[in-house]
C-alpha cells in the first residue's frame, strides 16, 4: 500500500559517487552497550569562563569532520575559539578523537564494536572518543563524530533538533566539569537512511534543511544510510545487455511480439538494461559467478563488467530484478505466468535463492540483497536461506490511525520476518509526495513513534521517506526516527517535552499544544482514507475546501494564532525562547496562513467563472449551434491549461435547458480538421476517449458537492459518461446523454449534447456548477497546447468548477462592455457604453480571461476610457483583472469625477501600488464612494493609461462596476 509511487521515484534516483570500501552491517546489535558515568566531577574544563582543556588533533585523518564538529560546539558553549594542539601538555584534560595508539592501549578498538559504534572514556586527565572513521565514500563511517554529538548532548547539554542557531541548543557555561565516563555506544539497527523527496529548493537557500545532500546535517542525528543495501534493480548493475544481448539472447525475456527484451529497440528508460527470462540457467550461473567474483574481491573487468555499483561489493550484491519486470513468455516461464501472483513470486524468488545457496555451499562469504516487491511482493513458499537480506515497503507511519492499514503492515514485517527468521528493512513513506496538501504541515512525530516502536522485533532498520514542501514541517518526524532506531528504548514524549522546554521555556505548553494540534490535524483530517487508483492504493485527500473551511477553518485558525500570541507573550522577556517562538510562528504556521489567504483569494476570483444559462427551444441535435436559442445565448470561453500558453485556437461553450434536458453546445476553432486524431471506440461507453481529440463537459450541483457527473465527446462523436464521488470514477453510470458533432473544414469542428435532466436529479436550482474541456490532438502537427478548459483548474472537482446559472444576476455590471468583447473606437471622446481613447492600444485575441479578447495596452497606446452612469455620493465597487509583461514603469487606472470640484480617484498608480513587470493575471477590486459635487469639465469616466514614454505590455479583462447598495 502506498509504496509504488514512491518507491519507483527512489529506486530511479542513482548515486553522483562512491567508492568500494568494505562497511560492516549487520541485521542484528551484537556488540555490547556500556554506560558507567561516575558521581562527582573528575574532569574540569572550564572555571569562571575560562578554558581549561586541549584538543588533540586527530592522528586519523578521517576523523576531522569529528574534530570540526567538536570545535564548532565548543566555541559556542565556552564562547572562545579553541585550536587544536599537537601533542597534550599534560597540564589540562585533554580531548582525543578517533582511533590513535593511546587509544588502543586502552582497548577501544572501535572496529570490533557494531557499525556506528563508538567509545566514551576518560583515562586520569583523558578523554578519549573513539569510533571507526572513514574517508568519504559512500558507505562510510562516521562512528567519532557520532561520538561527538552524544558527547556533547549528554555532557554539555546540546541538541541538534534541525540546522542552525535556532534549531540547536548548546547551552552557554561559565563552569564546567565532566565526571569519570565508561561509555560502549552502538545503535540498535544498523541501517537508518532519512531521504527526502520532494524537498523545496527554496528551503535548501534559506536554512540549508537536511536530507537535500547535506550529510552533516543527517548526521547529527547520528543517521547512517548504508546507501550498498539498499533495494531495487540491482541487476542493472552487471550490464547483462551490453554483455550478452548479442551471445545468449535466450537470457532475455520473450515478448509476446516474439522479440527478445534485451535492452535495445526499448524507449522507456527502466527498459534500458533489458528483462530477463528467470527460467533460464545460463543467466543464473552467470549471474552467480558475478556474485562470486564480487564478493570474493575481485575486479569487474574479470566478468566483463565495467565496473563494481555500489550495490555489488564485497559484503552484499544486489540480486532485485530490474523495475516493471515483463514477463517472459518462453514454453517455461508463460505457464508459470497463467498459474498466478503466487507461482511468480515464487519464480523469481527461486531466482535468487538458488544462487543464494549455491553461494553459502560453496563458502562464499557474504549476503544477497533482494526486496519484496511488485510481481516478486508474495511471501515464497520457498525456504529462504540465512545469507539473504530482504527490504519491505509497508505505509508506516501514516496509517496508524487505520486498523486495516496498521495491520496489514504489521503482519507484512511480522510474517517476513519469521519466514526469514531475522529481521527485515522497511521503507516507509511518511511523504508529502504521497499525500500533496500544500501549506499543511505533516508534523507527526507521535505516529512515527507509535509505528516504529511496534517492529522493534521485526526490523533492522529502514528507508525513511520524508519529503515535504517546507522540511521544517517534518523535522521532528526525522529527529524522532532517528533517536528511535538508534535505541529502541528512547521515551518519545519525554524527548517531545524536552525539545518543548529548551526551545521555547515559558512558552513550551503553548507550544506543546500547537505541535498536538498539527499531528491530530493531518492524522485525523489529511491522511484519513485510502482509495485504490490504477497505480495502487493511495491516499484520499480532502478537497481544497475541506482544508480551508473544515479542517483549518477560519476559526480553527484563529485559535492556533491566538495561541502563539498567548506564547509570545509568555517569552516576552526570554529573548532566546521568543526569538525560536516566533521561528515557528512564520516557519511552520506561517504557510497555513499563506494558504488560507490564497484559497480565499480564489473564492473571490471565482466570480469570473460564470455562465449565464439560456432558454432551449426548437432545438435540433445535429452538431451545428444554428439555432436561434443558440445564438442569443451567453458564451464561455476556455483557457490554455498552461497560464504562459497563447490561446492558439478559440474554443467557445454554451450551455441552455428545458424542462428535460441540458443542452451543451461548444464550438472548436481548428483550421487543422483533417488532422484531428480521435476514432469510433469499440467499447461503446469507452471512458478512455478523453484522451482522443475532443471535449469534456463536468456538471455538479454546487461547489459543496462531493460528486461530478462527466460527459466526453470525440470530434468524430464517440461518447461516454461517468459520475465521480471526488476520485472515485463511477463507469457503470449512464445518463443516456446523446451527442451530434459537426466539421466545417479547415474552420471548427462544433459538438452538441443533450443530456436529460432526470439523470442527474441533484441539478434542479438555478444554480449549478460546471467545467468544459478540451483536447486538441492533432496527427503530424505540432501545438503548443493540447488542453483548455474554462476554469483553469488541474483537479476535475466540483469546488474547482465554474457557476451556470439562470435568472437574474445578482449584482448589476455598470459597464455595458467590461469583457472588450466589441471593437473599440478610436477617439478621445467617447460615446456611453463604448470604449475609446487615445493612440495604439488594441484588442488580443489570444490573451484573455473572458469572451475572447483583452484589451492590450504597450508604448504608444496612452489611454483607454469609458464614460460610467455613476451619481454623487453613491458607493461603487470597481473591479478587473490585470496580466503585465515587463511594464515599466506601470499602469494607472483611475475614476475621473468630471474635473474640479469632483477630482479622481485613484485605483492603481498613485506611485504607491503600480503594478509593474511581469505578473500573472491578478484581480484588483477596489471600493470607493463618489463625491458629493462632480465637475462639469467632461464626464464621469473610468481610464486606464500606460503613458506614451512606457514600455512593456499589460492586458485588461472583464472590469466590473457595481453600486454598493445598503
Ligand atoms: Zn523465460
Amino acid at each position: 500500500m502506498l509504496q509504488s509511487f514512491s518507491a519507483t521515484v527512489v529506486c530511479l534516483l542513482s548515486a553522483a559517487a562512491w567508492c568500494f570500501a568494505a562497511s560492516a552491517f549487520s541485521p542484528k546489535a551484537v556488540s555490547p552497550r556500556r554506560l558507567t558515568i561516575g558521581a562527582q566531577p573528575a574532569l574540569v574544563l572550564m572555571q569562571q569562563g575560562e578554558v581549561n582543556f586541549e584538543v588533540i588533533e586527530p592522528v586519523n585523518p578521517a576523523a576531522r569532520q569529528a574534530a570540526a564538529e567538536l570545535l564548532a560546539g565548543l566555541a559556542r558553549i565556552t564562547g572562545k575559539k579553541i585550536t587544536m594542539v599537537a601533542e597534550a601538555s599534560g597540564k589540562v584534560p585533554a580531548i582525543y578523537l578517533g582511533t590513535s595508539p593511546e587509544a588502543a592501549k586502552l582497548g577501544l578498538l572501535p572496529e570490533k564494536l557494531d557499525r556506528d559504534g563508538y567509545y566514551i572514556k576518560t583515562d586520569g586527565n583523558r578523554l578519549f572518543i573513539v569510533g571507526v572513521d572513514e574517508l568519504p565514500c559512500l558507505n562510510q563511517q562516521t562512528a567519532t563524530l557520532f561520538g561527538v554529538y552524544d558527547f556533547l548532548e549528554r555532557f554539555a547539554g546540546a541538541r541538534y533538533y534541525f540546522p542552525g542557531d535556532i534549531g540547536t541548543i548548546m547551552p552557554k557555561k561559565e563552569d564546567w566539569s565532566i565526571p569519570e565516563i565508561d561509555i560502549i555506544e552502538r545503535p540498535d539497527t544498523q541501517y537508518r537512511w532519512i531521504y527526502c523527496y520532494p524537498c523545496s529548493f527554496a528551503d535548501k537557500e534559506r536554512y540549508d534543511y537536511p536530507g537535500q545532500g547535506n550529510a552533516r546535517n543527517l548526521k547529527t542525528w547520528r543517521n547512517s544510510s548504508l546507501n550498498s543495501i539498499r533495494s531495487c534493480h540491482g541487476l542493472n548493475d552487471l550490464q547483462l545487455a551490453t554483455r550478452f544481448a548479442k551471445t545468449n539472447p535466450e537470457y532475455f525475456a520473450l515478448g509476446n511480439d516474439g522479440i527478445r527484451h534485451d535492452g535495445t529497440n526499448n524507449k522507456k528508460s527502466y527498459h534500458i538494461h533489458g528483462h530477463l527470462c528467470y527460467s533460464s540457467p545460463g543467466l543464473k550461473e552467470v549471474v552467480y559467478q558475478d556474485a562470486v567474483a564480487c564478493l570474493t574481491g575481485k575486479p569487474a573487468s574479470s566478468r566483463g563488467i565495467s565496473r563494481w555499483t555500489p550495490r555489488w561489493n564485497t559484503t552484499h550484491v544486489n540480486i532485485t530484478p530490474n523495475d516493471g519486470v515483463l514477463w517472459c513468455q518462453c514454453p517455461q516461464c508463460k505457464p508459470i505466468q497463467e498459474q498466478g501472483k503466487q507461482a511468480m513470486s515464487n519464480h523469481i524468488w527461486g531466482f535468487v535463492i538458488d544462487i543464494a545457496k549455491k553461494l553459502k555451499q560453496n563458502g562464499i562469504p557474504g549476503m544477497i540483497v533482494m526486496d519484496s516487491y511488485g510481481v516478486y511482493s508474495d511471501m515464497p513458499t520457498l525456504e529462504i536461506p540465512e545469507n539473504i537480506i530482504v527490504s519491505l515497503a509497508v505505509t508506516g507511519p501514516w496509517g496508524e490511525e487505520h486498523a486495516k492499514i496498521r495491520e496489514q503492515g504489521d503482519r507484512k514485517l511480522r510474517d517476513w520476518s519469521s519466514l526469514l527468521k531475522a529481521k527485515v528493512g522497511t521503507w516507509t513513506y511518511p511523504t508529502k509526495a504521497c499525500a500533496e496538501v500544500p501549506f499543511v504541515p505533516n508534523f507527526t512525530p507521535r505516529a512515527v513513534a507509535s509505528f516504529y516502536k511496534r517492529q522493534q522485533p521485526y526490523i533492522y532498520g529502514g528507508f525513511f521517506e520524508a519529503g515535504s514542501d517546507r522540511w521544517i514541517f517534518g523535522f521532528m518526524n526525522a529527529y524522532v526516527y532517528s533517536k528511535l532506531l538508534w535505541d529502541w528504548n528512547t521515551d518519545v514524549e519525554e524527548l517531545l517535552e524536552e525539545h518543548c522546554t529548551l526551545m521555547f521555556a515559558a512558552a513550551a505548553p503553548y507550544l506543546a499544544s500547537f505541535y498536538r494540534e498539527l499531528e491530530e490535524l493531518w492524522m485525523k483530517n489529511i491522511v484519513k482514507e485510502t482509495i485504490a487508483t490504477s497505480w495502487g492504493e493511495s491516499w484520499q485527500l480532502p478537497t481544497r475546501r475541506e482544508v480551508w473551511t473544515k479542517i483549518y477553518s477560519p476559526e480553527k485558525i484563529a485559535a492556533i494564532s491566538r495561541l502563539f500570541e498567548t506564547a509570545e507573550k509568555a517569552v516576552a522577556d526570554d529573548a532566546q525562547a521568543l526569538k525560536r517562538v516566533q521561528f515557528m510562528r512564520e516557519e511552520m504556521w506561517g504557510p497555513v496562513l499563506q494558504g488560507a489567504e490564497e484559497y480565499n483569494r480564489e473564492a473571490t476570483d471565482r466570480t469570473l467563472w460564470t455562465l449565464p444559462g439560456g432558454q432551449a427551444a426548437d432545438m435540433v441535435l445535429d452538431g451545428q449551434l444554428s439555432e436561434e436559442a443558440w445564438k442569443k445565448a451567453k458564451t464561455a470561453y476556455l483557457l490554455p491549461r498552461s497560464d504562459n500558453h497563447k490561446v492558439e485556437v478559440h474554443t467557445r461553450v454554451k450551455i441552455l435547458r428545458d424542462s428535460d434536458y441540458f443542452h451543451v453546445g461548444i464550438e472548436a476553432d481548428e483550421p487543422h480538421t483533417d488532422r484531428m486524431t480521435a476514432s469510433q471506440r469499440t467499447n461503446p461507453d469507452d471512458s478512455d476517449i478523453w484522451r482522443d481529440n475532443g471535449i469534456e463537459v463536468f456538471l455538479s450541483a454546487s461547489f459543496d458537492s462531493d460528486f461530478i457527473y462527466q460527459f466526453i465527446v470525440n470530434s468524430v462523436g464517440a461518447k461516454s459518461d461517468l459520475r465521480n464521488v471526488v476520485d472515485r470514477v463511477d463507469a457503470g453510470y449512464d445518463s443516456q446523454f446523446e451527442a451530434h458533432t459537426h466539421i466545417v473544414p479547415g474552420k471548427q469542428w462544433s459538438v452538441e449534447l443533450r443530456i436529460p435532466r432526470r439523470a442527474m436529479p441533484e441539478l434542479s436550482g438555478d444554480a449549478l456548477v460546471g467545467n468544459f474541456t478540451r483536447r486538441r490532438i492533432l496527427q503530424d502537427i505540432t501545438v503548443q497546447e493540447t488542453g483548455y478548459i474554462w476554469r483553469p483548474w488541474p483537479r476535475n472537482i466540483a469546488e474547482n468548477c465554474g457557476l451556470i446559472r439562470w435568472g437574474e444576476a445578482p449584482e448589476k455590471n455598470l459597464l455595458k462592455t467590461g469583457d472588450f468583447d466589441r471593437p473599440m473606437l478610436r477617439k478621445r471622446f467617447i460615446g456611453d457604453g463604448e470604449w475609446g481613447g487615445d493612440g495604439e492600444f488594441r484588442l488580443d485575441h489570444e490573451i484573455f480571461l473572458t469572451a475572447g479578447s483583452s484589451l492590450c495596452l504597450e508604448e504608444k497606446s496612452n489611454f483607454v476610457r469609458q464614460n460610467i452612469p455613476v451619481e454623487p455620493g453613491h458607493q461603487y465597487r470597481l473591479s478587473f483583472y490585470i496580466r503585465t509583461e515587463n511594464l515599466a514603469p506601470g499602469m494607472r487606472a483611475m475614476v475621473r469625477f468630471g474635473g474640479e470640484p469632483g477630482g479622481s480617484f485613484y485605483v492603481l498608480g498613485n506611485y504607491l501600488d503600480y503594478i509593474r513587470g511581469t505578473t500573472p493575471w491578478q484581480r484588483i477590486e477596489k471600493v470607493f464612494t463618489a463625491p458629493d459635487r462632480f465637475g462639469t469639465d467632461y464626464q464621469p469616466h473610468l481610464e486606464f493609461a500606460v503613458g506614451r514614454k512606457s514600455s512593456g505590455k499589460c492586458w485588461i479583462d472583464h472590469v466590473e462596476l457595481c453600486e454598493i447598495t445598503k
